[in-house]
């Protein structure tokens, strides 16, 4: 019994130290528990993330300094509160939130996991609005960048599309133009360039080439004389037959093919380098003028829909330039006629005119006989009209040579006093017919120019017969000064019936008359100022007027040594 006593008391302090011992440990690992829980809140504290822990009720329980910060509300007022926001586990989601009444932007990755012993949402949130202020800056600026881009290239497509229209517009020779427009397309869009013209029977030629490489221009030459076969293949048959464009954005080698005529053809063409290729027509009143093609030789430079309306509008701005350039052609063509027509004409009747004055001179003069009073009154009516025709004959036969670039100038030194005095022996007996005084005012001392006096004198004439033939009554005044040396000035004033403000440009227009009428009964041509102005062109000169519609006209000739 004792002995049974003694073993039991053994197994009870054996049993009381084991619960010691599981005490113990089980303190231990409590106090592990709680400084590792510890360990975890302050990780969750400092960590630079929001975190919430939310439990299966949608409560919070748990949030961080960071959450307190992102939420904008303090750690009582989100603890115990409902989340607000869907958990979806292992996702990443943004939400909207409004802090102190400013939108900001947080990025949310939930983890499912334990909390105190219950399943709960751990919830680690960022601010990203900084961020995604960022993206949506970088995606503006990109937005502007593009679209300064774009509107870079309208701005560099219409300075080029100006540009063209001036070139284009500079010359009415339609060669020149086709040219400049070669060098023009080469220096802003194509590596090279070529223009076609269509012949009479619609037949193309390379008319115009030009390279943006200088060392290109003797290939070049060899593809401009190279003819084409109106039956083989080419592009340019099919441009101007269909009258639509081309656009090979890549060229290969199989389109090269199908648009060369043999070998050394494409090894032209390879050789001035070929990646990217255009061809438009050039289409004036409903006529396939030409064409020009335009090639980019690299192929980083690719022609897209852009470059051909660019091209398009080109050939249509070159198109109308072709066919004022041929107009005009046509319209000096047609006008040289009527000038050589009006020159020969007046030439031709001047001499028999001239011979009929002289007859009716010597008739009067009584050779061979003396005749009746009443006969020599109408030889003198004759002579008068036989005049006056000579005079319109002369005037139309100077104006068709200066209109057709005939007249020549014939200088030598002259004293203008001279020339003032032998239009003046003229003027002066046709002002006095007419009740007119007329006065002649010269410097004292010579004045010398180099000039050419018959044109001068001309031009004089021309000016005192209308003075003479527009002022009924007062006077004529015809003045000679030199303003400066080697510069002369001749005035021509008289106190006619003027000339209306509106008119004093129109005067000068050949055939131009301020009364239509005045022709049937002055006899007129509308030619005498036409021609002054010309010949004082032609003399390096101007000429201007003053005027006052009732109270007369003043013409002032200036004149240059030369
Ligand atoms: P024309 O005298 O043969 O009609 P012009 O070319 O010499 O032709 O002149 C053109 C027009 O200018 C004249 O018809 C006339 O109306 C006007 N004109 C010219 N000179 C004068 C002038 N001195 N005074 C008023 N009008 C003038």
């Amino acid at each position: 019994m004792r002995a049974q006593r003694v073993h039991l008391t053994t197994e009870q302090d054996r049993l009381t130290d084991d619960v010691r011992e599981l005490r113990r440990e089980l303190e231990s690992r409590t106090r592990e528990l709680e400084r590792s829980q510890a360990r975890f809140r302050d990780v969750i504290e400092r960590n630079a993330d929001a975190i919430v822990v939310v439990d299966e009720k949608g409560v919070v329980r748990l949030v961080n300094d960071a959450a307190t910060k992102l939420f904008g509300a303090s750690r009582e007022q989100l603890l115990g509160s409902p989340f607000g926001f869907p958990l979806v586990a292992d996702e990443t989601t943004e939400l909207d939130l409004v802090r102190n009444g400013e939108a900001r932007v947080a990025e949310m990755r939930v983890v499912e996991s334990e909390w105190e012993g219950e399943t709960a949402c751990i919830a680690s949130l960022r601010d990203i609005t900084e961020r995604k202020r960022a993206e949506q800056d970088a995606r503006e600026l990109i937005r502007e960048y593009a679209a300064r881009a774009a509107a870079e290239e309208a701005a560099r497509r219409l300075r080029f599309l100006l540009e063209s229209s001036t070139v284009l517009a500079s010359s009415l020779d339609h060669r020149e133009t086709l040219s400049a427009l070669a060098r023009l397309c080469v220096s802003e869009i194509a590596d090279w360039a070529v223009v076609y013209s269509v012949d009479e029977a619609g037949v193309p030629g390379r008319l115009e080439v030009a390279h943006r490489e200088v060392g290109k221009e003797e290939l070049l030459r060899e593809l401009q004389q190279t003819p084409i076969d109106p039956n083989g293949p080419h592009p340019v048959l099919e441009v101007v037959r269909a009258r639509k464009p081309i656009l090979a954005e890549a060229v290969t080698d199989a389109f090269l093919e199908s648009v060369t005529r043999d070998a050394r053809h494409r090894k032209i063409v390879s050789e001035l380098g070929v990646a990217s290729f255009m061809m438009v027509p050039i289409i004036a009143r409903d006529r396939v003028l030409g064409a020009i093609s335009l090639v980019s030789s690299r192929s980083s430079r690719q022609f897209d829909e852009h470059d051909l309306a660019l091209a398009e509008d080109i050939a249509a701005r070159a198109a109308l330039a072709i066919a004022n350039a041929r107009l005009y052609e046509e319209a000096r063509r047609a006008n040289k006629t009527k000038s050589d027509f009006l020159a020969v004409v007046s030439h031709d009747l001047r001499t028999p005119l001239t011979a009929i004055i002289g007859y009716v001179d010597l008739m009067e003069m009584g050779v061979p006989n003396q005749l009746p009073d009443a006969t020599r009154e109408r030889l003198r009516r004759i002579r008068t009209s036989a005049t006056h025709l000579l005079y319109l004959l002369n005037e139309l036969l100077i104006f068709a040579r200066l209109d057709s670039g005939r007249e020549e100038l014939r200088r030598s030194d002259v004293d203008l006093r001279d020339v003032a005095r032998d239009a003046a022996a003229v003027g002066e007996p046709l002002a006095l017919e007419r009740g007119l005084r007329f006065h002649l005012d010269l410097p004292e001392h010579p004045v010398i120019l180099r000039t050419d006096p018959n044109k001068v004198r001309q031009v004089l004439l021309n000016l005192i017969g209308n003075a003479v033939k527009y002022t009924r009554q007062g006077e004529i005044r015809v003045e000679l000064r030199e303003p400066a040396e080697r510069l002369a000035t001749f005035r021509v004033r008289d106190t006619g019936v003027g000339i209306a403000e509106q008119h004093v440009q129109q005067i000068f227009e050949p055939f131009w008359q301020v009364d239509p009428n005045q022709r049937a009964r002055d006899g007129g041509t509308g030619l005498g100022l036409s021609v002054v102005r010309r010949l004082v062109q032609l003399l390096g000169g101007e000429v201007c007027v003053e005027s006052e519609l009732g109270r007369g006209s003043t013409f002032t000739v200036t004149l240059p040594s030369r």
